[in-house]
């Protein structure tokens, strides 16, 4: 395995399940420049991922005898892309971890399924539609966030849309911390982006604040100050 440009170790990637998650999910590793294998029960979707993935194989993946002789245990990151047949997607996540892979990667298909997966030692779970859901919620609700994403149960991180009301405040004059106990982590402007910006340093009207914090804190900050 040699290195990749600048520091990042050239790692191997699979995916198991050729359907639009994991699809995406493989055509997206692959256009970024890594090795991925692409795998699928269905000779059709091996055939479709042909161009977009370093190999392609067909293999039943809840047949341990397959995914042992093509040597999955060396893969670092395996995704689990199976939705509809969760049997499946289950028994594959148990022979993924039975065989040493690091970290398996689940889709779950809904929230027993979930469980289940987070059970039997999936290392990450995902539920795409249900994150995406909530994403979009708060995204209709209320037009000053850009995106929303869930850190635990009581805290996230926000992008907000700074309005002309803060516009010209700094940090220092906003009393983030000590008024609303939150962390403004960067300011973007366009294309720029600040990062862990400076007590002084000024936002204006469309920049958009990357901030984290409990969930009652930035409803109250978004609410009083945007
Ligand atoms: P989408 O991501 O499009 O919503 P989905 O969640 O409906 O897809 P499925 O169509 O259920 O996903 O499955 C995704 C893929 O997983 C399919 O292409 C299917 O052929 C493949 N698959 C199902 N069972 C196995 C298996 N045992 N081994 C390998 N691939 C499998």
């Amino acid at each position: 395995m040699g290195s990749k440009k600048k520091n990042h170790h050239k790692r191997q990637y699979a995916v198991i399940g050729l359907g639009r998650f994991g699809g995406s999910v493989c055509r997206e590793l692959h256009r970024m420049g890594h090795e991925v294998m692409a795998i699928d029960i269905d000779p059709e979707k091996v055939d479709k991922y042909k161009g977009y993935c370093t190999y392609a194989a067909r293999l039943d993946s809840t047949d341990e005898k397959q995914l042992h002789s093509i040597g999955i245990r060396n893969f670092e990151d395996v995704v689990v892309a199976i939705g509809d047949n969760i049997q499946a997607s289950i028994l594959t996540t148990l022979l993924l971890k039975e065989e040493g892979v690091a970290k398996v990667w689940a889709k779950a298909q809904n929230s027993y399924h979930q469980k289940v997966l987070d059970k039997i030692g999936a290392d990450v779970v995902v539920h795409p539609e249900f994150d995406m859901g909530k994403r979009i919620a708060h995204n209709i609700v209320s037009d000053r966030v850009i995106d929303y994403i869930d850190l635990s149960d009581d805290y996230s991180m926000v992008e907000l849309l700074a309005t002309s009301k803060i516009d010209g405040e700094t940090l220092a004059s906003l009393e983030l911390r000590a008024r609303y106990g939150i962390t403004l982590i960067a300011i973007k402007d366009g294309e720029s982006m600040t990062i862990s910006p400076r007590p002084d340093e000024a936002i204006r009207e469309e920049n958009i604040l990357l901030v984290i914090g409990h969930n009652d804190d930035l409803e109250r900050f978004e609410e009083k100050e945007l």
